[in-house]
């Protein structure tokens, strides 16, 4: 993360900066300090020299003889000693501007000097100084020049002026190395105090910046990630309050997470469908009891319109009507011949607004509803025949038959077969309902199927000769025992077969067989009770095991159409299943298979 931008990097400059702009200032003034402080050393020890030298007797005493020409050899030996030993330019001037001697050039040939302003000053003021281009020496000089006063100063006027003349060069020397060593110390104490505000922003930017990957790392999810506060100060704070927020977080976060999945689970496992619209009607949730309602893949329609969702418009009216109304609404309809209830309730203000459409399978309701309605048609109109013909029975024996002894036993007779028809049916139809509802445990143990057919078949043998019908076993070998209450089975023969002698005309046969056909049935051994009967029409095939069901209500007269519906359920009691194939006029064969005995669990 090295990008100028950073923390780090902005303190760092703006320090940098900082320190930059006032070492550059600091080293600007001081050099110009050392610079005037050197300048006014030069200064001080020209004029202390100036003025010694001004203050020689022979030179004084000289001046007041006039004992000098300009060029004079033993001034111009006496100034040029003394420039020698000062190592700079000697110059006396007489009052009124003429050089008399000069220690560096021939003082003959040297212009007037009245018009310099450090002689002006001099004569005028005591000291007079200036700095200026020399043609004489062709450099940049600095003078300084006193006044040479007579010997006793109540006398009068200055008799000359004595200047003493140092190139800037010569003064600025000894300035450079001060300055350099400014200017370097500077630039060192720059780089220092640099580094040191690099250092300092780099231990203000860590911890910001792990704060920043911890923060990171938690956005993405991983909560486990903490700071180790090692600091007393604002940034220990920061981080100690940055955990506890964390902290806090993560509490919450999982107590989220807990409850959506609480949530997930019951909308995934309930029955009723349940859809999340948004504003606009696209899907923004659904269940898949939903999903199945409405035959769609619930990954597909994330985001799709309810309208193409569902594709039934009446559907789609309920969740328009409740868009209109702001109420819930609802409706029962019958789709894809299922019966669904669907309520659309809006919920949640704009911008969060939505509506949630509940879909109820209302189908086996309404089926149950209708066995239960079909049942009780049914009974009252099985009851009410045997009902009637009691009735007119009783009528007929009351309005005069009792007097006819023969007659009154006919119809007593008539009366006792109504009433076993009566008794037979309400003993069958406890039968039904205790089965049904379980209550009659089966006393399951292994039994041989020979144990099974006999005995019905032996019971029914004259009756099915009495109408001329040959019954014949078929107990194929091999066929192990099957797990049974054998009672009950033999309950479902009886029933088979009492039923085909009751289809089957005289010089039918009816066959009862067992066998295996393990490539269908592996674990299982099946019975079939077979006829050269009238047969089933193939419409009617399919309701037969219903209760109360007759192919032929005028044919099976006498029979309650329950006896099916108990052979199926004791069949399915037993884990197996029964079914039956015929042929119109051919015959009909009716099958079940039971569960055999497991030799090798
Ligand atoms: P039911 O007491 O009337 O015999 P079932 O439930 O035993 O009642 O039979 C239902 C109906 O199935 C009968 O009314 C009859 O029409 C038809 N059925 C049953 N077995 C046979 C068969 N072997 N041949 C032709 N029809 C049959």
């Amino acid at each position: 993360m090295l990008s100028f931008q950073s923390l780090r990097w902005r303190i760092a400059f703006a320090y940098a900066a900082l320190i930059v702009v006032i070492m550059v200032g600091l080293t600007v003034y001081l050099t110009r300090q050392v610079q005037d402080v050197a300048q006014e050393n030069v200064r001080q020890t020209l004029l202390a020299d100036a003025r010694l030298l001004a203050s020689n007797r022979l030179l004084r005493s000289g001046l007041v003889e006039a004992r000098w020409q300009p060029g004079a050899a033993e001034l111009v030996d006496m100034v040029t000693e003394w420039g020698d030993l000062l190592d700079m330019r000697v110059t006396v001037i007489l009052a009124d501007g003429v050089v008399l001697a000069e220690s560096f050039r021939d003082a003959m040939e040297m212009e007037d000097h009245a018009n310099r302003k450090e002689i002006i000053d001099a004569l005028a003021e005591g000291v007079g100084e200036s700095t200026r281009f020399s043609r004489t020496t062709s450099m940049l000089m600095f003078y300084i020049a006193v006044p040479i006063l007579p010997l006793a100063p109540a006398d009068g006027e200055p008799l000359g002026v004595l200047r003493l003349a140092l190139p800037m060069a010569t003064v600025n020397a000894g300035v450079a190395p001060m300055q350099t060593a400014v200017i370097v110390g500077g630039v060192i104490a720059a780089l220092l105090t640099t580094l040191l505000s690099f250092f300092i922003a780099e231990r203000i930017a860590r911890p910001v910046r792990r704060l920043t990957s911890v923060a990171t790392q938690m956005s993405q999810g991983q909560w486990g990630e903490r700071l180790i506060p090692t600091r007393q100060d604002e940034v220990g704070q920061l981080i100690r309050a940055f955990n506890r927020m964390a902290e806090r977080l993560q509490m919450q976060v999982g107590f989220l997470q807990h409850e959506r999945q609480r949530l997930s689970i019951v909308l995934e496992n309930m029955a009723d469908g349940v859809l999340i619209l948004d504003a606009d009607g696209n899907v923004q949730m659904i269940n898949p009891s939903a999903a199945r309602l409405l035959h769609v893949s619930t990954q597909r329609v994330w985001n799709v319109s309810f309208p193409q969702v569902a594709r039934d418009h009446r559907l789609v009216e309920v969740w328009r009507r409740s868009q209109q109304s702001d109420q819930p609404e609802e409706s029962i309809l019958e789709v894809d011949r299922r019966v669904l209830r669907i309520v659309s309730t809006p919920f949640g203000e704009t911008p969060q607004r939505g509506y949630n459409v509940i879909l109820q399978d209302l189908t086996q309701l309404r089926r149950l509803e209708t066995v239960r309605r079909d049942f009780i048609s049914n009974i009252s109109h099985e009851l009410r025949t045997p009902l009637a013909s009691l009735r007119a029975l009783v009528e007929t024996l009351r309005d005069g038959a009792l007097d006819d002894p023969p007659a009154a036993q006919r119809f007593l007779d008539r009366i006792e077969t109504e009433v076993d028809a009566l008794a037979q049916m309400v003993q069958e139809l406890l039968e039904l309902s205790r089965i049904e509802s379980g209550r009659v445990p089966l006393r399951l143990k292994p039994t041989p199927l020979s144990d099974i057919i006999l005995r019905p078949v032996e019971r029914l043998l004259p009756q099915a000769e009495r109408a001329h019908i040959e019954l014949i076993v078929d107990l194929q070998g091999g066929v192990p025992p099957v797990m049974a209450d054998a009672e009950r089975v033999q309950q479902v023969i009886t029933n088979l077969v009492h039923n085909a002698i009751k289809h089957t005309p005289a010089g039918g046969t009816i066959t009862v067989r067992s066998s295996m056909q393990p490539e269908l049935f592996p674990d299982a051994a099946i019975v079939s009770v077979s006829d050269t009967g009238e047969g089933i029409p193939s419409d009617d095939l399919p309701r037969i095991f219903e209760r109360f069901y007759k192919v032929d209500r005028a044919r099976s007269a006498g029979g309650t159409g329950l006896g099916l519906a108990i052979a199926k359920h004791i069949v399915q009691a037993h884990q197996g299943d029964i079914w039956a194939q015929s042929i119109e006029g051919r015959g009909s064969t009716f099958s079940f298979f039971l569960p055999i005995v497991n030799n090798n669990p």
